[in-house]
């Protein structure tokens, strides 16, 4: 009976992979991997009022990893084996009906192996016996298609605005959160936050640059009334490939190690990856007179973005309390003499000049999250430390490799001498700025 009812409504690509149908999508539960915790509940609520039924996994026990390695080979990216093992995990937890199920993932088209990830996955389903589930590719280069599952322009618009939303609410709570005096104040906030404005989703004026405006100077301001104890605090970026940065699962809640270190976390906004891969586009065009439709479209969505993002910096320097990020064109600007704007695999160039900007903003004491089996980023972001030292004497950068072969504890010994140096540093800043005090006061 199971059998017959799985063949009646299934449908199958030419390719011969399962569709995602229309009459799925009333019935079937898409299950999300996380990676941006904030970004993501945003963008799983507008999936639900257009319509889906969806489920953002929240998991991070050791069985992800455990299932992960058991059906991704272990030489392969190790953003993949996470999300894998996550999606796999939750498929085995009983918690679904597996015949009601599908799941989604990103393709990003470009030459990375991030485009790879959907095979792994219907790979794995296969060795597990669950290939009846199917899989949705989440990308705007036309590769996958489903009639169950389209990306209009309203879903599109409303994603660009929860990443402008999602960055704001993740860069002024990392902001505050280390200093406020009620804890769980600074959380409550993004939480109101997150539920306003997927209550706004439907009405027009979620659409209404004006409201954005409003909103986000709003945001600001509420962070800004928390009442906080100012005392000096270590400064910690954290930058690295997309999955790791953005991901607790990922870097193995890296956060919260360092809220315990009592250190203040910069994580760079996702707005400016999806600048970047715009901007990539043109680059092409540029180095090798390809894709010149593409990149001329690119061209209009990257000025859009940008001038959605300038809104987000406006809306921060409202409050003077706070660091406001830097412009897409400024942070490109800095990597000139560092790395070519043509290295664009994986986070490329944008990983280096992350790390350029957060030491211009003051920030010195970074985290460079490497996942195992990620060359580019190997390049772009290892690589280029060395180079970035000998010309910023104070940047204490620390490169740390995740993969399920390395010791939680390692991570954390290498993480802890490199916030010894920060806090060292911060002595020393402290001193000096006395001994100055003192110098002008005596003349
Ligand atoms: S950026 Fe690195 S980890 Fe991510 S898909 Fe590319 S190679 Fe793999």
């Amino acid at each position: 009976m199971k059998i017959f009812k799985r063949t009646k409504i299934k449908k199958y690509s030419k390719d011969g992979r399962i569709l995602f149908t229309k009459e799925m999508k009333k019935e079937y539960t898409i299950l999300i991997p996380m990676m941006l915790p904030i970004h993501f509940k945003f963008m799983k609520n507008i999936l639900v009022k257009h319509g889906y039924k969806a489920e953002l996994l929240n998991t991070s026990h050791s069985r992800i990893i455990e299932e992960g390695l058991q059906n991704v080979h272990n030489d392969t990216c190790y953003p993949a084996l996470l999300v894998i093992g996550q999606l796999l995990d939750a498929i085995k937890s009983r918690k679904y009906d597996e015949d009601k199920l599908a799941l989604i993932i990103t393709q990003t088209g470009g030459g990375c192996r991030a485009s790879n990830y959907i095979y792994l996955l219907r790979k794995a389903l296969k060795k597990n016996k669950l290939e009846h589930i199917p899989v949705i590719s989440f990308n705007l280069n036309g590769m996958e298609k489903n009639p169950g599952f389209m990306i209009r322009p309203s879903l599109l618009v409303q994603f660009v605005y929860a990443t402008l939303y999602g960055d704001i609410l993740m860069l002024l709570s990392n902001q505050v959160r280390p200093y406020e005096i009620n804890p769980g104040e600074t959380d409550r906030i993004v939480d109101k936050w997150v539920i306003k404005l997927s209550n706004e989703l439907n009405g027009k004026s979620f659409f209404s640059k004006r409201n954005i405006k409003r909103n986000m100077e709003q945001i600001a301001a509420d962070f800004a009334h928390i009442p906080v104890k100012k005392v000096d605090k270590i400064q910690v970026g954290i930058v690295g490939e997309i999955y790791m940065k953005y991901s607790p699962l990922g870097k193995n809640s890296l956060e919260e190690l360092l809220a315990q270190e009592d250190a203040e976390v910069h994580i760079p906004g996702l707005m400016d990856f999806i600048i970047y891969t715009c901007d990539n586009r043109i680059t092409d065009t540029k180095l090798y007179g390809i894709n010149i439709i593409a990149s001329f479209l690119a061209a209009l969505l990257k000025n859009y973005l940008i001038r959605m993002q300038n809104m987000l910096i406006d809306a921060v320097k409202t409050q003077y309390i706070f660091k406001a990020p830097s412009s897409f064109d400024h942070i490109k600007s800095l990597v000139k003499g560092y790395i070519g704007t043509g290295v664009k695999m994986g986070e490329g160039w944008l990983l280096t000049a992350e790390m350029l900007e957060l030491i211009n903003s003051g920030i010195e004491n970074i985290i460079c999250t490497q996942p195992f089996g990620c060359l580019p980023n190997h390049i772009s972001g290892k690589g280029m430390i060395r180079k970035i030292k000998e010309r910023h004497q104070n940047a204490n950068i620390v490169a740390i490799d995740y993969d399920s072969g390395a010791t939680k504890i390692n991570q954390e010994n290498r993480i802890k001498l490199m916030l010894s140096t920060a806090r060292l540093n911060l002595l020393k800043a402290a001193d000096d700025s006395e001994a100055f005090l003192d110098n002008a006061q005596t003349r």
